[in-house]
């Protein structure tokens, strides 16, 4: 059974077709990459995915549950922006945890998810810290460490490094592939990055206009572009 299965999904907003009849199956456990042009549908399909916007037709299944009518916190996922999204006025604890407060979850609860998820992404020493006084690379292990504590079946990942510069980006691509083994999650992951994509993906799906138009291994696309 795939971990996630996007059967026939299309998005359309008001006369314009961003996304057309996308099928596709991701397996549990397995690093997939959406590659594609500027506007060819990518951080549209990822929303589709998180329940962040609705579909127009089609169906989105996870775990083989059906998710299309769900909203974002009913479904198993955990969504990473290229913005981080943090909360500037709350220390790093409190972002991390955020989403366990929203759950109401015990104290003792929280710090042990925190805590674990602080260690996977190496800020246990940052923790009463601010966002602002954090580097780039910081603030988006934060934002990672964020969708960490909500353990999702699947991590879906908006141009996460798109931020960075190119020396951060290269380390931060070595601790993603690194989590992604720690953790065996599901990734989604959107770049227009080749190299991310050739790097990390096991599978690399490429969007054109709205449609899929090829989906490989990074050498199979790479031999056959
Ligand atoms: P990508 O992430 O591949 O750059 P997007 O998924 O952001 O592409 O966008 C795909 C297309 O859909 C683009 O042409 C974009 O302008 C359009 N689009 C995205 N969101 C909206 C929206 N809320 N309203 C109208 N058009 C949108
Ligand atoms: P990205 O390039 O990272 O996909 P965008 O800047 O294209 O992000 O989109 C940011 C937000 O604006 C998204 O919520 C998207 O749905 C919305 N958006 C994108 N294109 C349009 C559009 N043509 N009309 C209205 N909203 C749009």
């Amino acid at each position: 059974m795939a971990e996630l299965e996007l059967s026939g999904v299309s998005k359309v907003y008001g006369a314009f077709n961003a996304l057309r009849d996308v099928s596709l199956q991701i397996a549990d456990g397995e690093f997939a990459v959406f590659v594609g042009p500027s506007g060819c549908g990518k951080s549209t399909l990822l929303r589709l995915i998180a329940g962040l916007d609705p579909v127009s037709g089609g169906r989105i299944a996870i775990g083989g549950n059906d998710m299309t009518a769900r909203q974002a916190g009913q479904r198993p996922v955990a969504m990473v922006f290229q913005n981080y999204a943090l909360y500037p006025h709350m220390s790093v604890f409190e972002n991390i945890a955020f989403p366990l407060q929203m759950e109401r979850r015990t104290k003792d609860d929280i710090k042990r998810e925190v805590s674990r998820a602080a260690e996977i992404v190496q800020l246990s020493t940052r923790l009463q810290d601010r966002p602002a006084k954090l580097s780039g690379g910081q603030r988006q292990r934060v934002a990672i460490a964020r969708a960490i504590v909500r353990k999702p079946g699947i991590f879906l990942m908006d141009e996460p490094l798109s931020n960075l510069d190119a020396a951060l980006r290269m380390e931060m691509r070595a601790e993603l592939t690194q989590l992604h083994r720690r953790l065996g999650s599901t990734m989604v992951y959107v770049t227009h990055d080749q190299l991310e994509a050739m790097t990390m993906a096991d599978r690399i799906v490429v969007l054109n206009g709205g449609r899929v138009e090829q989906v490989g291994a990074p050498m199979e696309l790479y031999h056959n572009p």
